[in-house]
């Protein structure tokens, strides 16, 4: 970093609030967001209600938490210096070591002093008169802030299903968001795992081993592939460092920021020996090449992932040694990866554990949670398990549920919570009209956010950065987009989305799974376009001078008498 820009910049956008900028958030966006604003000289504080850096890292310490993305790929990109101070240890990183990198980034940059840890927001309401935000937080304070952003994570607000009885269980339940630092003994205990997603599967996998008994209860089957993780030696890692540039570059031209993107060729393009040949490669590599590096037309054409799907039911079937075990595990509602792919170690050989057992919930739902464990429908009756620790591995509010649980309350009374309630609408997944000053850098319908995680938001933090050094130039005070700008980009995500068979699925990127009564109306979370089409779209925007926001500079609100704040 250049700590002499930052000292030396002193643009103030006004000396009314607190602050130009208030970041909610200090995991990976909001902690590079902050070092941005940091170099523009604006007066900045992040908020974050966790006692430290990390977010999603600092949170989620399950056993069995860590990357799916190679570690190489995870890590900042904008300090040559930090890429050569760095060295990751495995091919895909444990939880601990990405939250010891990114405790590392605060340190080196010196961003904690700019950072109110412990520090819920409650509610941010728009003061139009003043034109500025007013967030209060849990402690009872009121922050003033100019623009607010916010960096609050996709899935950071957890889900558990309200089974009844479940204050009655005298062992330990708990969700795997909260997992305690010093750790859970399950070591030759009866555990439960609800939820067979991504941390369903890391969990079942890492804990199967030591426990006394463990039984999984599963709802939809979710389709896995191996993760194939490695110690990364020191020669590989010096090897990585003289390459960060082209594997930067090659994230940068994949729609999806992985070293991995999707092949030029269609399945029908080659016979299909070949298809079955590449495929048992992509199988045996590490990652997401069998999800992302498939024939482009496997997640876009049914037959062409119907057939891939068959490839990877027949692993399944390969590994796991009760046929009627494995059919219970292969999914049967959706095609591989049309949902997001848990990439796993070992998973599907668990259940050839004498000490593992699966339960359809389906078939054999739990009914209650007992004193001593829950209670499953059988077709015979019921059937009490016994279990010490009842683990929901069963995800989270994602994408939007930061949202509502904060009161963000924008021009004219209206409430964020209501205005989404059947689903956001924003424009570019950067601002929400009737919520001016509304920055959202990790926000619903943003395609930073669908792609790798660090470097879908370099581009999302980029584009603010630029956007915000153009309102301190042009001293705007008030910054939201236009109705049709917005109505136009729900209209772009929504036909960019029904071209893939992701949003034919129910699952978190489209909201089905916190819609409890399971409903098909559609949420466009999630922004499918790619990376690449994004960041053209933004920049795009940039180069035409931002047309699709209207803008108030302070000479022009001093002018123009506002409405009453809420
Ligand atoms: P998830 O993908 O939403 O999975 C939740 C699981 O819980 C599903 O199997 C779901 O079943 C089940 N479930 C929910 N409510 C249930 C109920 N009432 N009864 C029975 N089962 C229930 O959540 P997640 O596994 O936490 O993963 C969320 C996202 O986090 C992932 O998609 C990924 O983006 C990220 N993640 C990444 C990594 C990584 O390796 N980097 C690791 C973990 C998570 P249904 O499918 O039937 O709803």
């Amino acid at each position: 970093m250049q700590s002499s820009q930052v000292e030396s910049s002193e643009q103030s956008l006004s000396t009314g609030p607190d602050y130009d900028f208030v970041i909610i958030g200090s995991g990976v966006c909001g902690l590079y967001q902050l070092y941005r604003l940091l170099q523009l000289g604006v007066r900045v504080t992040a908020l974050d209600l966790n006692g430290d850096v990390g977010g999603t890292w600092f949170r989620n310490r399950y056993p069995g938490c860590r990357f799916d993305s190679e570690s190489y790929t995870y890590a900042y990109s904008f300090s040559e210096e930090l890429l050569n101070e760095w060295d990751w240890t495995e091919r895909f990183a444990p939880q601990g070591e990405t939250l010891e990198y990114l405790r590392y980034v605060a340190d080196k940059f010196q961003l904690r002093q700019h950072i109110q840890f412990n520090c819920k927001v409650e509610a941010a309401h728009f003061d139009a008169e003043q034109s500025m935000w007013r967030v209060r937080t849990q402690d009872g304070r009121e922050i003033t802030t100019r623009f607010l952003m916010t960096a609050m994570g996709l899935l950071s607000v957890p889900t558990t299903p309200r089974l009844p009885g479940l204050e009655r269980f005298a062992g330990e339940a708990i969700h795997t968001f909260y997992w305690p630092s010093e750790g859970l003994d399950v070591k030759g205990k009866r555990v439960g795992v609800v939820g067979t997603g991504s941390t369903g599967v890391q969990v079942i996998s890492t804990i199967a081993k030591d426990v006394g008994e463990l039984t999984v209860f599963q709802r939809d089957p979710n389709w896995c592939a191996p993760l194939h993780n490695a110690p990364l030696a020191k020669d590989e890692m010096e090897e990585i460092r003289r390459n960060y540039d082209a594997i930067f570059e090659q994230c940068f031209r994949s729609p999806n920021g992985f070293i991995h993107r999707p092949l030029r060729e269609v399945s029908t393009d080659v016979s299909r020996e070949e298809r079955l040949k590449l495929w048992e490669e992509l199988y045996d590599q590490p990652g997401f090449g069998i999800w992302l590096g498939n024939y482009r037309d496997t997640m876009m054409d049914e037959e062409a992932n119907a057939e891939l799907s068959e490839f990877i039911a027949g692993k399944i079937r390969s590994r796991v040694q009760d046929p009627a075990v494995a059919e219970v595990l292969i999914p049967k509602d959706h095609g591989f990866g049309t949902k997001r792919v848990p990439l796993e170690t070992k998973y599907y050989e668990v259940y050839n554990q004498p000490n593992v057992r699966l339960i359809d919930v389906n078939v054999e739902p739990i009914t209650e949670v007992t004193e001593t464990g829950v209670r499953i429908t059988t077709p015979a009756g019921t059937e009490d398990i016994e279990l010490d620790v009842l683990v929901f591995a069963t995800g989270f509010d994602a994408v939007t549920g930061a949202f509502d649980r904060i009161d963000f309350v924008g021009d004219h009374g209206v409430r964020l919570r209501e205005k989404w309630a059947d689903g956001p609408t924003t424009y570019m997944g950067v601002q929400v009209t009737d919520f001016p000053n509304l920055l959202t850098c990790v926000g619903p319908q943003s395609g930073s956010v669908a792609a790798n995680f660090p470097r879908g938001i370099e581009d999302i933090v980029a584009w603010m950065t630029d956007f915000c050094q153009y309102l301190i130039d042009h001293d705007i005070v008030r910054v939201e987009p236009t109705a049709e700008a917005e109505a136009r980009w729900l209209d772009h995500v929504a036909d960019i989305n029904s071209k893939v068979l992701m949003s034919k699925t129910r699952s978190w990127f489209n909201g089905h799974n916190v819609n409890l009564d399971r409903d098909d109306r559609p949420r466009h979370m999630i922004y499918t376009g790619g990376a690449v089409r994004y960041r053209g779209i933004l920049a795009d925007e940039a180069a035409a001078g931002y047309p699709n926001f209207a803008m108030t500079s302070a000479k022009e609100l001093t002018a123009t008498p506002q409405a009453t704040s809420v």
